[in-house]
């Protein structure tokens, strides 16, 4: 299966994509993540992002694009995966259709986390709060930080909602759910899509 999980920052995408991962067995790919490593592994793109994604902004989409193009054709890709971060602007969305469609491939399930924004900024604090405690904060979880996250989510990754609801394959999962319920309901939204692409196939066919 390939997958993207939708959320504003704050909405437990990253937990439940690392959930539905190792439940499906395919990679967990998050945008997110392969910034930060770029960053103290000292390469071009690291040096780029870092500033950026301090202020809380979007990383070109040039960059975010080559470093998915590249991803998501590795082996372990080869069966499925769950995109965490990406796409986050129709650009990306448009630029993601045209990869997979270049490799025979398209995509199955959107998963949309849908979290009360006014939860949001109380969660990430209280993140970053624990993270510190721990000695491991993300250079991005300050309030200034996060409320450019949550300008950019409203302004660039909501419309991406619109797009694939018109192609029939957005789902929306309550995310204010306790995490195993969270985990439970995307599965189970899965399963209604699986379901339904093998009815499609089975009409469609000869
Ligand atoms: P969040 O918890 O805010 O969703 P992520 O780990 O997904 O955090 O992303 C952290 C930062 O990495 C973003 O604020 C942005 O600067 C950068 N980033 C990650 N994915 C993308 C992307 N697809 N396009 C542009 N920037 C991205």
């Amino acid at each position: 299966m390939r997958i993207v999980l939708l959320g504003p920052p704050g909405s437990g995408k990253g937990t439940q994509a690392i959930r539905l991962a190792k439940q499906l067995g395919i990679p967990q790919l998050s945008t997110g993540d392969m910034l930060r490593a770029a960053v103290p592994a000292g390469t071009l793109i690291g040096a780029k992002a870092k500033e950026i994604m301090e202020r809380g902004e979007l990383v070109p989409d040039q960059l975010v694009v080559a470093i998915v193009a590249e991803r998501i054709l590795e082996a372990d890709a080869k069966y499925g995966f769950i995109l965490d971060g990406f796409p986050r602007t129709i650009a990306q969305a448009a630029a993601l259709d045209d990869i997979l469609r270049a490799a025979g491939l398209r995509l199955d399930s959107v998963l949309e986390l849908d979290v009360d924004e006014a939860a949001l900024l109380g969660r990430i604090l209280n993140r970053a709060k624990e993270a510190t405690a721990n000695g491991h904060a993300r250079a991005d979880d300050t309030e200034a930080a996060l409320r450019v996250r949550l300008e950019e989510y409203r302004g660039q990754t909501k419309p991406l909602s619109d797009y694939y609801r018109e192609r029939g394959i957005l789902k929306r999962v309550d995310g204010l759910q306790p995490i195993d319920k969270v985990a439970s309901s995307l599965l189970e939204a899965i399963a209604s899509q699986a379901r339904r692409c093998a009815r499609t196939a089975a009409s469609s066919s000869p």
